[in-house]
């Protein structure tokens, strides 16, 4: 996407990395149905656990739904992970809350009402997004890529200025060695990148400021 484009090694660093999605299922219900001891249901398929007659397959990647603070209505927060989360991006919520509700049945052995509202992330189809995690992969193992290698400065000269000054600078969560994947992980690598532009900026002050 970059013209020009990003020197070779930046590139080959960023195709190393993984980019994979997760999608949250919230399905609203018009009362509490579970028990006040209640946290959660976490769902432990086996590999050859049966999907009931019509039940979806992505159901299978569904790793569990959280119970909601009682501040956020009556809520249970869904998990799916892997091929399915892409899936259930395009089905319908009216289908998403009739086969939660299968899958909620048949592993509670409840009569779980079904959800009064249901909404998903779609962070996969969403173009400014497109997925939910990055990760560092094998590719980053066996090209021995890491994180921080992405907060490497693309360094050009400046003609006007004539000065050699760094033109783009990555930051975010894939970028941090030990903290990938989180938010402060992310905001740690704009801290870093941050001073690094305060550090050009004092050292080619004078030069800078006698051109503008
Ligand atoms: C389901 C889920 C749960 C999580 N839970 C936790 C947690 O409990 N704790 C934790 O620490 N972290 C958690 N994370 C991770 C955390 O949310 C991310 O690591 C963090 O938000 C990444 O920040 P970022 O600035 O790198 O990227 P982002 O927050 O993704 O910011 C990138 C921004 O760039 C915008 N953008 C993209 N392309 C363009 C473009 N061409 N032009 C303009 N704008 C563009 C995007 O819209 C986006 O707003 C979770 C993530 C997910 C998906």
């Amino acid at each position: 996407m970059f013209l020009p484009a990003l020197p070779n090694s930046l590139s080959q660093t960023i195709q190393n990395f993984g980019f994979e999605n997760i999608t949250k299922i919230y399905l609203k219900y018009e009362e509490r149905w579970w028990r006040e001891d209640e946290y959660g249901f976490q769902l432990v398929w086996s590999r050859d656990s049966s999907i009931l007659p019509g039940e979806a397959t992505w159901c299978k990647e569904m790793t569990g739904f959280d119970i909601m603070p009682s501040n956020y209505g009556n809520v249970l927060l869904g998990w799916v992970g892997s091929e399915s989360s892409k899936i259930i991006e395009t089905i319908s919520e009216d289908q998403i809350a009739a086969d939660c509700t299968k899958v909620l049945r048949k592993f509670l052995n409840r009569n779980v009402p079904m959800p009064k509202e249901v909404f998903r992330t779609q962070w996969h189809s969403n173009p400014y997004v497109r997925g939910s995690y990055s990760f560092s992969s094998d590719r980053c193992d066996e090209s021995c890529s890491k994180p921080s290698d992405l907060l490497q400065p693309v360094i050009a000269k400046c003609a006007e200025l004539d000065l050699e000054i760094p033109i783009v600078m990555l930051a975010g969560e894939a970028a941090h060695d030990s903290h990938f994947s989180t938010t402060h992980g992310a905001y740690e690598t704009g801290e870093t990148q941050a001073a690094r532009i305060l550090q050009v900026l004092k050292q080619q002050q004078p030069q800078i400021w006698s051109k503008y």
